[in-house]
C-alpha cells in the first residue's frame, strides 16, 4: 500500500461541531444588537434550527415583528463575525491528531472563510500546534478553489495519493483534492450541516464517528514511528504558516 505521508483536515463541522459556533454568535449578535429583546437570541436558534443559516436574521426579525433596517443587519452581522466563540473539538480528535504524528504522518489544518474569523475559532479551540501547516483561505480562494490546496501539499513535501483529505463538504473539501489524485474520507456527524449533502462520487469513503475516522486513518498509515523524521515540512521553520500576512 501507498505510504500516507500526510492527511489535510477541513475545520468546521470536522473537526469541532459549526454548530456550536453559530449559536454562540446568534446569542451574542442578539445581546449587543437587540439589548431590549432578551428572547432575541432563542428566535434567531430557532429559525437556524427550522430554516438553516442563509436569511437567519432576515426571517428572526420578521418573527420578532422589528423592522429589518439595513443598520441592524450590518451590526448583527458584525457582531456575529466579531464574536469570540468558546468552542470544543469532538471527543477523539486530540488523540486521532496525536496518533498520527506519532507515526511522522505531516498535519495540516485546509479552512476557509473570513481569515479573522477562522483564526478566531483556531485560537478557541487550541489546536494551533497541532499542525505542521496552517492554511486559512479567504473568500477569494473559496474552497474547492484547488490554489489552497496544492499550497498546502507543497508545504506539506507531499502529493497524490500520500496524501489524505478528511471533510466535511462534498462541494468544497473533495473536488480538488480528487483532481490532485488525493486520498479522501467524508466525515458525516450528528448535527453536521452538510451532512446530507448530494455527493457526486458514490463510492467516497465516510467515516460517521471519529472513532470510525482513526480506524481508516489508522489503516492508510503504517506502524509507529514508520518514517517519523524522515519526511521535511517546507515552510518558515519548523512550521508553515501559509496565510501569515493574514494572521490577526
Ligand atoms: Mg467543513
Amino acid at each position: 500500500m501507498d505510504p500516507l505521508d500526510a492527511v489535510v483536515f477541513d475545520l468546521d463541522d470536522t473537526l469541532y461541531p459549526e454548530r456550536q459556533f453559530v449559536r454562540g454568535a446568534l446569542e451574542e449578535a442578539a445581546r449587543q444588537v437587540l439589548p431590549e429583546f432578551p428572547g432575541a437570541g432563542e428566535v434567531f436558534r430557532a429559525v437556524l434550527a427550522s430554516e438553516g443559516f442563509s436569511r437567519v436574521f432576515d426571517l428572526g426579525l420578521e418573527r420578532l415583528h422589528l423592522p429589518r433596517t439595513e443598520a441592524r443587519i450590518r451590526a448583527l452581522v458584525e457582531a456575529y463575525r466579531g464574536h469570540r466563540p468558546r468552542l470544543r473539538l469532538y471527543r477523539g480528535v486530540r488523540d486521532l491528531l496525536a496518533v498520527l504524528r506519532e507515526r511522522g504522518v505531516g498535519l495540516a489544518l485546509l479552512t476557509q472563510g473570513r481569515p479573522e474569523v477562522q483564526w478566531r475559532k483556531i485560537e478557541a479551540l487550541g489546536i494551533r500546534d497541532l499542525f505542521d501547516v496552517l492554511e486559512v483561505a479567504g473568500p477569494e480562494e473559496a474552497k474547492p478553489d484547488p490554489g489552497p490546496f496544492r499550497r498546502v501539499a507543497r508545504c506539506l513535501g507531499a502529493a497524490g495519493r500520500g496524501i489524505g483529505m478528511v471533510g466535511d463538504s462534498p462541494s468544497r473539501d473533495f473536488p480538488a483534492a480528487d483532481a490532485l489524485g488525493w486520498r479522501t474520507v467524508r466525515v458525516r456527524l450528528p448535527g453536521a450541516f452538510h451532512r446530507d449533502d448530494p455527493d457526486p462520487d458514490p463510492g467516497r469513503l465516510e467515516a460517521r464517528s471519529i472513532r470510525a475516522l482513526r480506524r481508516i486513518l489508522e489503516s492508510w498509515s503504517n506502524g509507529p514511528g514508520d518514517h517519523a523524521g524522515s519526511r521535511p515540512v517546507h515552510g518558515l521553520g519548523d512550521r508553515a504558516w501559509t496565510d501569515v500576512a493574514r494572521q490577526p
